[in-house]
């Protein structure tokens, strides 16, 4: 789950992470008030959506003068909000962040993950902040500097100390490096206690005054641990996620929306990625990632179906079902009643393995739908991808 920047900033705070002074407001006429509340020599009203590169893409306004501030509210509040994080759709603002301005000496980019390779949390910082970090491991990878975790012992001053130094910051600001090695302890300690993914500051600021800043925040929570934080799922805002992913959360189902045009159903989440690799060799695309569960009943099925077909982009469905703990005539069956309740128009490939795999078949083609069965899953993904945007005779 991912949060708002004023969120973070909230929870960077609560962990001793500082801040400029700021607030949340979610109609433009508040500005007025919290602007004068604020009363700061530099007013800074941002977009606040589930994306970066808000700057270049108008989403971040600076004012001197606290007139400006609720026209700024006004002009960003409502408006579709276009950056190379959101897509070409963009996305609506819905709340605005009315901040105090920093004065900025020196920009660094700092976050903290977990790294796959190692299985540990990594810091990884720069000195180029601002910039997209994957930009700057492209063009000056030596800039990126890391620093592995070991989470038996958590965070020590040592390592505050190699990335301090490793990032030249003695040389920059000597005043900061304090404050810097104490933030990292506070990141990481929020990160452990919040079951965190991934938190990032970019920028991470020096300001004119040598102080520390965080003036933006990412912060995204492993879903599997959300159960634990109340707190954080509270700050969840499903304005900013996928309606299909949230109806899928609803019925246990483990959807991902994609660009193409394959709806695929699959009961496992090893067999559906090698689906969708095997779709992609047969010459299309997957329309999504959807793992019904090594359990999947006639319900979860059904569920399914309706979500795959309300991506308007589906030209085709391919099920692909192991029958390991479940049984394939219960998921022919499944798939028997939906169609016939949701009234499928497009082409369905549905392959069948494992347990009562040919009673499944047997069933699929004697229920008069018109459903192609397979047996082999290469057969089956040619098959579809012939098939997409065809429409069904009969
Ligand atoms: P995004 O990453 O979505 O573009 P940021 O929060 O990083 O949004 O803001 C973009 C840029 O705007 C920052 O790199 C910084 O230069 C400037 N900025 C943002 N917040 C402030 C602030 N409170 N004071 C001064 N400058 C700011
Ligand atoms: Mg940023």
């Amino acid at each position: 789950m991912n949060i708002h920047e004023f969120q973070a900033k909230q929870l960077f705070a609560q962990f001793g992470v500082p801040v400029p002074k700021g607030k949340e407001i979610k109609s433009a006429r508040a500005a007025e008030k919290w602007a004068a509340a604020l009363d700061t020599p530099v007013y800074v009203v941002k977009a606040q959506i589930h994306a970066g590169g808000r700057g270049k893409a108008g989403g971040v306004k600076i004012t001197k003068n606290r007139d400006e501030v609720p026209g700024l509210a006004q002009e960003l509040m409502g408006k579709t909000l276009v950056t190379h994080q959101t897509g070409p759709k963009g996305r609506k603002v819905r709340r605005l962040l009315i901040e105090e301005g920093a004065g900025i000496d020196k920009e660094l980019y700092l976050s903290l993950l977990v790294d796959r390779d190692t299985g540990r949390p990594v810091f990884i910082a720069s000195t180029e902040g601002g910039m997209e970090i994957e930009e700057v491991a492209e063009k000056t990878p030596e800039k990126v500097i890391r620093e592995t975790i070991d989470p038996a012992v958590g965070f020590q001053a040592y390592n505050g100390r190699n990335l301090a130094f490793a990032l030249g910051l003695p040389a920059i600001e000597k005043a900061v490096v304090n404050p810097f090695i104490q933030m990292l302890g506070n990141l990481y300690r929020l990160f452990m206690e919040k079951n965190a993914s991934m938190v990032e500051i970019n920028p991470l600021v020096i300001t004119t005054e040598k102080t520390l800043i965080a003036l933006d925040g990412k912060v995204s929570f492993d879903d599997c641990a959300l159960f634990k934080h109340t707190d954080i799922q509270a700050l969840r805002d499903l304005h900013e996620e996928e309606p299909m992913e949230i109806e899928a959360g609803k019925h246990n189902l483990n959807y991902v929306k994609l660009d193409g045009d394959i709806g695929c159903m699959v009961n496992g989440a090893g067999l559906a990625m090698a689906t969708m690799d095997v779709i992609k060799l047969a010459g299309a695309e997957p329309a999504n990632f959807l793992d019904v569960g090594g359990g999947a009943t006639k319900e979860t099925v059904a569920a399914g179906f309706r979500i795959l077909l309300k991506d308007k982009k589906v030209k085709g469905i391919f099920i692909n079902i192991f029958g390991g703990i479940v049984r394939c005539e219960r998921i022919a069956n499944g798939v028997i009643e939906a169609s016939k309740e949701v009234g499928i128009k497009l082409p369905v490939v549905v392959r069948l393995q494992g347990t009562n795999a040919e009673e499944g078949r047997k069933l699929l083609l004697e229920s008069g739908l018109k459903v192609d069965v397979a047996t082999d899953l290469w057969e089956a993904a040619q098959k579809i991808v012939a098939m997409k945007g065809k429409k069904k005779k009969g």
